[in-house]
């Protein structure tokens, strides 16, 4: 079957046997009920942006397409009036480091003029927002809350020219370094002519966009509202898959974009895997004290696991080696950054929503991966204020990992149904 893929997964090192293994035995019911937690459910994020390449924006009509926000009363009271950025309730982050920066405006305050403390903490943010692969939209104030379980990923109608503009734009920024082409579709075999960074950003968009792929056609809307089934009825749908992914329908690509699915999996477990000992800190504050604590064991527990598989990504063959390097890191940021930007031009809100947190799940590993504040042992007494996560980027990690693991395990269900 195209879909039994076999052999070692393109740029790493492992077999995809072991991480199907893997992810459906060990990592997928884990980040299942972990997702269900009221810290990881809500997701902040303004779905109200124009989009800043081009004027028409033509949204959906669709049912499908249509998300609910929060209302005040559902989003947990520690995350409301913007407690969720308040380090007081972050261990590590927020109340020793806030103490610390007051401790430290105290003494400035004796030394230099209000103007020059004010430039200090804008710089010390600029910097900061330097390492961001996104743009964050945590204090944006059109930002709403969205329940994640109440508006599920899944098949919303959204094709066409709007879809097809989105991907192209996309996988037009890959062409980082040479110059533009029309057809910003690469052919595999044309792969091992690029660098590994440029490899590395095609695979990444490519797994995200078969993950998100997979789920519609493993979501897909069997039937309309109905009497008995008010909300529709939904499930796998095998020739939607089939015609998305077989070889004969893709020009023999499909398989490699199901390869390119395990490629991004590890590269973002691989950063939650470096994130560990930050995150075993972090306290999941949302100010239900009994579910918080669920919470922090439920996450280590995932780390425990992912600790224990050794294989993921190696990224730090990355940017390395040449005068170029820089260079190249700095354009690599530059250009998924306005990939996080194009998901304001998405014409449907489920999918704006889904594709926003995933390209931010998988730009907040691109920080801790490359950023440099996560590549040592980290003594967390010192160098507390070397590096933070917002809980909007926690948040999108997780979920975004929760996606490609659903998605791989989507997949195993689909190859059973070939069977
Ligand atoms: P598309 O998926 O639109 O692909 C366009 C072209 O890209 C294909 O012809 C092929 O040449 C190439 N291609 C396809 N897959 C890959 C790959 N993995 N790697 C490399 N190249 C590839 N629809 C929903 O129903 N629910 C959603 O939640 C949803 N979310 C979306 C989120 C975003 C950000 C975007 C841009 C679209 C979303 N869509 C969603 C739409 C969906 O992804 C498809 O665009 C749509 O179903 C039309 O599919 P298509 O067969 O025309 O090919």
């Amino acid at each position: 079957c195209f879909c039994q893929l076999h052999g070692k997964i393109d740029d790493c090192s492992c077999n995809v046997d072991t991480v199907d293994h893997f992810n459906n035995v060990k990592i997928y019911p884990r980040l299942r009920s972990l997702l269900h937690k009221g810290y990881f459910r809500f997701y902040k994020v303004n779905l109200r942006r124009p989009c800043p390449f081009w004027s028409d924006d033509s949204r959906c009509a669709m049912r499908y397409c249509h998300v609910e926000a929060c209302e005040d009363k559902d989003i947990p009271v520690g995350l409301k009036g913007g407690l969720e950025n308040h380090s007081s309730k972050n261990l590590y982050v927020t109340q020793s480091c806030e103490d610390d920066h007051n401790a430290e405006l105290g003494y400035l305050n004796t030394t230099i003029s209000a103007k020059v403390q004010e430039d200090i903490v804008l710089w010390s943010a600029y910097d900061d927002a330097q390492d961001n692969f996104c743009v964050l939209e945590d204090n944006d104030s059109e930002s709403e809350y969205v329940d994640l379980l109440l508006n599920p990923e899944r098949y919303t109608g959204y094709r066409g020219k709007s879809a097809h503009r989105i991907w192209n734009s996309i996988y037009m920024e890959n062409c980082f370094r040479s110059t533009k082409n029309d057809n910003p579709y690469i052919q595999s075999s044309k792969l091992n002519n690029m660098c590994l960074e440029e490899r590395v950003f095609y695979r990444a968009i490519s797994g995200l966009h078969a993950s998100i792929n997979i789920h519609l056609c493993a979501q897909f809307l069997l039937s309309e509202t109905s009497l008995s089934e008010p909300d529709g009825k939904w499930g796998p749908n095998l020739s939607e898959f089939l015609r998305r992914f077989s070889k004969e329908t893709t020009r023999g690509e499909g398989p490699h974009w199901l390869r390119n699915l395990y490629f991004v999996y590890l590269l973002e477990l691989r950063a939650l895997n470096k994130a560990m000992r930050y995150l075993e800190k972090e306290e999941f504050y949302t100010g239900n004290e009994s579910e918080d604590w669920d919470t922090q064991l439920a996450v280590k527990d995932l780390l425990s696991v992912v600790q224990k598989f050794p294989n993921h990504f190696n990224e730090t063959t990355m940017f390395t080696g040449s005068e170029q390097a820089e260079k190249l890191k700095y354009e690599f940021k530059q250009h998924f950054r306005n990939v996080s930007k194009i998901m304001d031009c998405v014409g449907c809100d489920k999918c704006r929503l889904w594709g926003k947190l995933q390209v931010q799940g998988l730009g907040t590993a691109l920080k801790i991966l490359f950023s440099g504040k996560f590549d040592d042992q980290l003594d967390l007494s010192s160098d507390r204020k070397k590096f933070q996560l917002q809980r909007s980027e926690i948040v999108s990690l997780v979920n975004s990992i929760g996606r490609l693991s659903t998605s791989i395990y989507e997949l195993d269900e689909f190859r059973q149904m070939l069977r």
